[in-house]
């Protein structure tokens, strides 16, 4: 990813940069300043508020917002996601791309194994977004679609301002 096209609509900072990049509504926010954002409210509230459990909850913030959009634009969507337990064999997500913005649109195969996280596999094909990962890495998976999303749309507007 080049981190001129993309960056933290807070800090500044470019994906490479950062572990997450998440997309909302028109502003990208990183790890860390969800991680700064939890101290805050943490110190605030007197409750304790987890930045990976609120990293988690952006992201799949971030993907309500991608099909609710597809579905507004277009009405007679068959947009499909699918997000399946396959039991000891771990989670499929399956994001259907056509007739999406990201419908074309090149992306890096992803492969990751950890002894800690477990693993996961996302790549393109068929016209859809397609992953496979164990039990503990379905918010990893979303947030990979996500950071994905958010880099195409920073790439459109640069393109519509005509910086590129
Ligand atoms: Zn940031």
């Amino acid at each position: 990813m080049n981190r001129t096209l993309t960056m933290c609509s807070f800090c500044g900072k470019g994906p490479d940069e950062v572990k997450t990049l998440i997309a909302g509504p028109g502003v990208h926010i990183c790890d860390s300043c969800v991680a700064t954002c939890a101290n805050v409210l943490t110190k605030e509230t007197g409750k304790t508020f987890s930045p990976a459990a609120m990293v988690e909850r952006a992201t799949w913030e971030s993907l309500q917002h991608w099909y609710r959009r597809h579905c507004e634009e277009q009405r007679a969507s068959k947009l499909g996601i699918e997000i399946i337990a396959r039991g000891s064999e771990g989670w499929r997500v399956v994001i259907d791309l056509k007739g999406t913005a990201m419908s074309g649109v090149v992306f890096e195969p992803v492969t990751h194994k950890h002894a800690d996280t477990g693993w996961h596999i996302c790549k393109v094909e068929n016209d859809q977004f397609q992953a496979d990962g164990s039990a503990s890495t379905l918010g990893r998976i979303v947030e990979i679609f996500s950071s994905w999303v958010a880099e195409r749309e920073h790439q459109i507007k640069r393109a519509a301002r005509g910086d590129i």
